[in-house]
């Protein structure tokens, strides 16, 4: 029915197209293009012998998603009804010039971060949101998991659950172990970026600022146990404080195990999260993309990783006059994930929403000229699906609430 183009063949890459496949009613035929086209027909010949073989139509090619009339051209060429874009966060607005030139739909999954600067926030890409309205096409912002599967949780308690929703915890529990002493789930780069930044929490309409791990919680998740997790800045808070009426208080908290965090500390102390350039041997190097280039990639922890992850919503409210606290999840396996496509959790967690979302756009049920976060929109089809496509949601109507 339908054709996507998929730029990025990185770790979520690998999971959105496999469940592309999957879906292939809606999928009929899709692209991988991303910087390095092996990649691209690594991921082809991952799907093609795997579960999924022989559903779409795949076909693959190289692009550099920072050049805009590169991009143009490719999608000129492929004529997409969609582009997925799980590259990097450097890369939104570029991809957002491409589909607006040639009046395509969007989505991706992180917001858009400047490269010279940590600090991710929606506006640059909200300040598209004429733009795509007059050119009649959909931008969908977001559709991860946290961004993403956090915030339609966070629509469907407040169209089922709750009158007034005071208060969300987002709690992302990643029980994963791989072995290694130091490694990043999914992009090394992007996630040091975001553990080393000040944290901040929303409350009482503004923004409370934090140390970098200053506020640190215990929490016991099902199916995990006990782990420390501490307060984290995060992407969603922004849209969720605007769409969420009359919301109180907004946190998330990450968990991370005591030698993640002490050998972030020590790389930290010796310069090597930084992300400006210094110059090393005559060239210009930044510390951190020289870090991501010794750490493990992300996308070859899934055949050492085993545990789970737990992430989800507790939130706090009134329903029909009376107090509410209500808690909604998605345990996943990672070992599980793996033995399915080929990748952790981690990276699964943020494919499969990816996949979902492309599809409630191609199939209309999200179709609206503009640009959106991800819970303006109806949640139910989304969340039939998150069932339908390996990411079942449990709740708890009596949770153990964060301090
Ligand atoms: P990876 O680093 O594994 O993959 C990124 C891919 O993008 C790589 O294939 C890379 O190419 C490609 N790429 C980078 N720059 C360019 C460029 N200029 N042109 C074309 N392709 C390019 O990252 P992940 O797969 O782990 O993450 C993908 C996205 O998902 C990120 O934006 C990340 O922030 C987001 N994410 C969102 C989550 C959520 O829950 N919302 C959770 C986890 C991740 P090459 O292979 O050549 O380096």
């Amino acid at each position: 029915m339908s054709r996507a183009l998929i730029i990025g063949a990185g770790g979520v890459s690998n999971v959105v197209c496999h469940k592309c496949a999957q879906n292939s009613e809606v999928f009929e035929e899709f692209m991988i293009a991303s910087r390095t086209k092996s990649k691209c027909d690594e991921i082809k010949d991952r799907i093609e012998s795997g579960i999924y073989a022989g559903r779409s139509k795949i076909t693959t090619a190289q692009v550099d998603a920072n050049n805009v009339p590169e991009l143009v051209a490719l999608i000129n060429e492929y004529k997409p009804d969609i582009v997925i874009n799980v590259a990097l966060p450097y890369q939104d607005l570029t991809i957002m010039d491409a589909c607006l030139e040639t009046k395509t739909d969007y989505v991706d999954t992180a917001n858009y971060e400047p490269e010279d600067t940590a600090k991710f926030e929606y506006k640059w890409q909200w300040d598209y949101r004429e733009r795509f309205e007059k050119a009649g096409i959909t931008a969908l912002l977001g559709s991860g998991f946290d961004p993403g599967v956090t915030s339609v949780f966070a629509a469907y308690a407040q169209k089922h659950h709750f009158d007034e929703i005071q208060t969300i915890d987002i709690l992302d529990c990643n029980g994963g172990d791989h072995g290694y002493p130091f490694a990043t789930n999914f992009n090394p780069e992007i996630n040091i970026r975001e553990v080393t930044a000040n944290g901040s929490y929303w409350e009482d309409g503004k923004w409370i600022e934090t140390e970098p791990m200053e506020i640190k919680r215990e929490y016991t998740f099902d199916q995990v146990g006990k782990k420390d997790m501490y307060l984290l800045h995060h992407e969603e808070i922004e849209s969720l404080a605007l769409n969420i009426k009359g919301i109180k208080r907004i946190r998330f908290f990450m968990t991370f195990g005591e030698s993640y965090l002490t050998h972030l500390k020590v790389l930290e102390n010796v310069g090597m999260t930084s992300i400006k350039p210094i110059d090393f041997e005559g060239k210009q190097i930044v510390p951190l993309q020289f870090l991501k280039a010794v750490l493990p990639d992300p996308g070859s922890l899934g055949s050492r990783t085993k545990g789970k992850t737990n992430i989800g919503n507790i939130f706090t409210g009134i329903k029909d006059g009376k107090e509410k606290t209500y808690y909604i999840y998605n345990v996943c396996d990672h070992e599980a994930c793996y033995k399915e496509v080929g990748s952790q959790a981690v990276s699964y967690t943020t494919g499969v929403p990816a996949m979902i979302g492309a599809a409630m756009v191609l199939t209309g049920q999200w179709k609206k000229p503009g640009v959106y976060n991800i819970e303006e929109f109806n949640p139910d089809p989304f969340m039939e699906a998150l069932n339908v496509y390996g990411l079942p949601w449990q709740e708890d109507f009596n949770p153990t609430l964060v301090d």
